[in-house]
């Protein structure tokens, strides 16, 4: 899990942020892409996104996902906490501001 997902802090830059109920800062971390060279194809972030951002395709004989709808991403990290490769297979990113 990154720091963002977390609530920390992600460098000296400025991202959009928001405040859980608890008042401890959220940074949201919008999908940008998957890597098939590290996807497993397990589908869990098909199963969790309730954005429809991703889709699992074939690719030479393997399941693998792709970011299909970017822009319905709500940058709640969920896909990311549950991929199970280290590190998570997909890209995601905050919006910096300022
Ligand atoms: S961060 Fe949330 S909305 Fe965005 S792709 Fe991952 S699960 Fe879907
Ligand atoms: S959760 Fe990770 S490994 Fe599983 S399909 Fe999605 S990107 Fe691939």
């Amino acid at each position: 899990m990154s720091d963002c997902c977390s609530g920390g802090v992600c460098s000296e830059k400025t991202y959009l942020t928001f405040r859980r109920q608890d008042g401890s800062p959220w940074i949201p971390m919008y999908v940008q892409e998957v890597d098939p060279a590290k996807c497993v194809g397990c589908g869990k972030c098909v199963a969790v996104c309730l954005g429809g951002c991703y889709e699992l395709v074939e690719v030479e004989g393997e399941k693998k996902a792709r970011v299909v709808n970017p822009g319905n991403c709500m940058g709640d990290c969920h896909c990311h906490k549950v991929c199970p490769v280290d590190g998570g297979a997909m890209t995601c990113r905050p919006v910096e501001i300022g």
